[in-house]
């Protein structure tokens, strides 16, 4: 198996397993009691706080464990709405148009409870524009919450300078910096931001377990009651062994930091350059320098990028679909459409994420098996019809 699908999920690292199966067993104490036991998991803890923040560039009390990124990304957001409405600071939340589900629906919930929300454009790149947001904000505004850098189209925001914009305009910005911690260096000082999102199985941690940076100072309502764990936010028994894994898995990531970026681009610039130049009308979505180094988002037009992956699939390579039907209705991803692609062209998309695990004979398999899979699904498709050049003008999308 080829694995080219790591912002879905990435395989959990064999040493980090290994500092984890401790906790499982012998290690089992409960963090929040006193005896030798339960210190020893408080002070396992502690230790994985602190390569949380060390990432990041916080502070260990900055740092609380949760459930994951949409643990984290709900408790941020609606605690930040919660606590200013109540304050009766305002009722206005900005984001952007291509936020994960976890901040989307968030905010869609939110807008039903009588928050007003506005979701800034992002364009043929995927990037959001400061001016846009500059005239976006009023005095109602109470938080900014725009994702560091996208599960599907891998561009990165501008987060130092909105950062900056929501300090001078005295608003609190939240980031989802789930795919981007271990990816691309993140400092939560160097980015102006009061809270960012993390989740432990995007970065070769394991999976149901996330943090949250709160920069000191900050308060949130609790939108979850308990026994006062991390600092009442996140309340319940600490998964320790998850826990474990998440700061280990941070550790690795900031250790290796260069030689990741360098590497996954490196595999990911020669995937491009050979797809483009080998299929006729292939695309890569969104800007193509400002994006996440392992991520590359391809659109072939005239087929379904759910067949694509079906024949990757029988190839031994695993990638996904941009434009999946999340439900039993077949809608085109909410971010393909937010660049301006039209559901016909987004749903040709694919999505190839590399991680360090692969090599470059994993990426010239992918070079040899894509052409004729993507020539077959053509030869059989009703809409794709090269001599009289049915599709619109495509350059709307990032082309090269
Ligand atoms: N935010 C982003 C940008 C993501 O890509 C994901 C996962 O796909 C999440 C949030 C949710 O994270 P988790 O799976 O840890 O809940």
């Amino acid at each position: 198996m080829i694995y080219l699908d790591h912002s879905a999920t990435a395989p959990l690292r064999e040493e980090v397993f290994e500092l984890m199966k401790p906790y499982f067993t012998k290690s089992f104490g409960n963090a929040s009691t006193f005896y030798s036991l339960g210190r020893e998991a408080n002070t396992a803890m502690e230790k994985a706080r602190e390569h949380v923040a060390n990432i990041i560039g916080a502070n260990n009390e900055e740092i609380i464990f949760t459930s994951g990124g949409t643990g984290s990304d709900n408790i941020a957001i609606q605690g930040i709405a919660y606590k200013l409405k109540k304050a009766k600071k305002g009722n206005h939340i900005i984001t952007s148009a291509i936020e994960h589900p976890a901040v989307m629906e968030t905010c869609l919930a939110l807008e039903k409870k009588g928050f007003e929300i506005t979701y800034l454009p992002v364009y043929k790149e995927g990037i959001i524009k400061i001016d846009d947001l500059k005239e976006a904000i009023k005095e109602e505004t109470i938080l900014i919450t725009i994702m560091h850098a996208n599960n599907e189209i891998g561009t990165i925001q501008p987060i130092s300078e909105i950062g900056e914009i929501a300090k001078k305009n005295k608003i609190k910005f939240h980031t989802d910096a789930v795919q981007s911690v271990g990816k691309i260096p993140v400092d939560v000082n160097e980015m102006n931001v009061d809270l960012l999102s993390i989740s432990s199985h995007k970065l070769f941690g394991p999976k149901g377990v996330g943090a949250l940076y709160i920069r000191k100072g900050t308060r949130l309502e609790p939108i979850l009651y308990g026994g006062g764990q991390e600092k009442d936010l996140f309340p319940g028994t600490e998964n320790i062994p998850g826990i474990v894994g998440l700061g280990e898995a941070c550790r690795l990531a900031k250790e290796e930091l260069t030689f990741y970026m360098d590497y996954t681009k490196k595999l990911r610039d020669k995937l491009i350059f050979n797809v483009l130049n080998t299929i006729e009308k292939s695309y890569v979505n969104g800007d193509v320098e400002k994006r996440l180094p392992g991520n590359v988002n391809f659109r072939f037009t005239g087929i379904e990028g759910e067949s694509i992956v079906l024949m990757l699939d029988m190839k031994g390579i695993a990638g996904s679909t941009g434009s999946a039907c999340s439900s039993n209705k077949l809608t085109a991803s909410h971010v393909l459409k937010a660049i301006g692609l039209e559901d016909v062209d987004s749903h040709g998309s694919l999505r190839l994420t590399i991680g360090p695990e692969n090599t470059e004979e994993d990426i010239d398999t992918v070079i040899k098996e894509l052409p004729p899979i993507i020539e077959k699904l053509r030869s059989m498709s009703s809409i794709w019809n090269k001599d009289e050049s049915i599709w619109r003008d495509n350059t709307k999308s990032c082309d090269i």
